[in-house]
């Protein structure tokens, strides 16, 4: 018993380690994802602290964010298809930066979250953010 608990402690010390850190997982691995993250590092180098995972999936929308049981607030998931579909037309230096504002705007999120209250501010705080890092790294 006593086995089980250090090793739960282990892990819980594994998490927090992995949100401690600047650096941020992309699964499964995606370009545009990777160019939009490395661009927002290049201005705000601690950017992805507090980010666990960005988890690339397909849905209804260009990303979004889970809280409740079995669902961690610190997981940004974004729809690369459907970026790199609707964006195609668009120069690829200009849809890195689109690309950032998504990952930018699920950040604000994240950062909104509260455990007693979920995400606070709704759409405002995530909108913010979206709009302050697009200004960041098109300047
Ligand atoms: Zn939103």
């Amino acid at each position: 018993m006593e086995e089980f608990k250090n090793i739960l402690k282990y892990l819980e010390n594994l998490a927090d380690a992995q949100l401690e850190s600047p650096n941020v997982i992309i699964e499964p691995y995606e370009s545009i994802v990777d160019a939009a993250i490395k661009k927002i590092k290049q201005k705000e180098p601690l950017y992805f602290k507090g980010i666990r995972t960005i988890k690339i999936v397909p849905s209804s929308d260009y990303g979004h964010v889970k809280s409740g049981p079995n669902e961690d607030p610190a997981v940004v998931f974004i729809n690369a298809n459907r970026l790199k579909q609707e964006l195609s037309q668009i120069p690829e230096d200009e849809m890195v930066n689109l690309v950032a504002s998504v990952i930018a705007h699920e950040v604000g999120h994240v950062r909104s979250f509260d455990p007693e209250k979920g995400f606070v501010g709704g759409e405002s705080p995530a909108e913010a953010e979206e709009q302050r890092i697009l200004n960041i790294i098109r300047n």
